[in-house]
């Protein structure tokens, strides 16, 4: 069983709010125990502008899934929702990313983490530095604090919950 595994769970579409506690519980069912999760945040769209604002969510897992097979069930867990994949940054109803993988550092072609996003998206950092401040990048050698301090993406983060 690995602790310290961090997800990133958004949804634009629909009721993000039902879709984000959808995904928690199939991650409970499918993946591992959760220990922990965020607050919910509220971004504006990344990317692409003009679709339906985010909600995210950082969720704190731990689980005996390797990385290759906890990526094939979250890519599963997207799919049984109902998510279409119709363009990249497009809308969908649920995003599942793997963060950290404790202190992991793995590449293959399918799956990179830590997640290369993490130091360049406010929307990642806040909800991880509510639940994980001092924990430290294991490639950057930085904390979550430090990287969010650091961060030059200007699109505000607000939390709703
Ligand atoms: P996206 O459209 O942003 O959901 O991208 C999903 C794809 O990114 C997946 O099919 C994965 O193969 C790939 N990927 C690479 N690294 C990661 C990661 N750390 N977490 C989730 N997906 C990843």
């Amino acid at each position: 069983m690995t602790k310290g595994i961090y997800l990133l769970s958004g949804s634009n579409l629909g009721d993000k709010n039902a879709n984000l506690e959808q995904a928690k519980t199939l991650i409970q069912s499918h993946i591992g125990s959760i220990e922990r999760f965020s607050s919910v945040y509220e971004t504006a769209a990344w990317g692409k502008t003009e679709q339906p604002s985010f909600l995210n969510q950082v969720i704190e897992i731990s689980t005996s899934l390797s990385p290759g097979s906890l990526l094939n069930i979250a890519l599963q867990i997207e799919q049984d929702m109902g998510r279409v994949r119709v363009e990249k940054w497009g809308e969908r109803l649920i995003d599942l990313d793997i963060l950290y993988y404790n202190d992991t550092v793995y590449s293959s072609s399918h799956l990179t983490i830590p997640h290369p996003g993490i130091p360049g998206r406010r929307f990642t950092l806040v909800p991880l530095v509510e639940l994980a401040p001092g924990f430290i990048h294991p490639l950057l050698k930085k904390t979550n604090e430090v990287l969010l301090e650091e961060c030059l993406d200007p699109l505000p983060v607000n939390k709703i919950t």
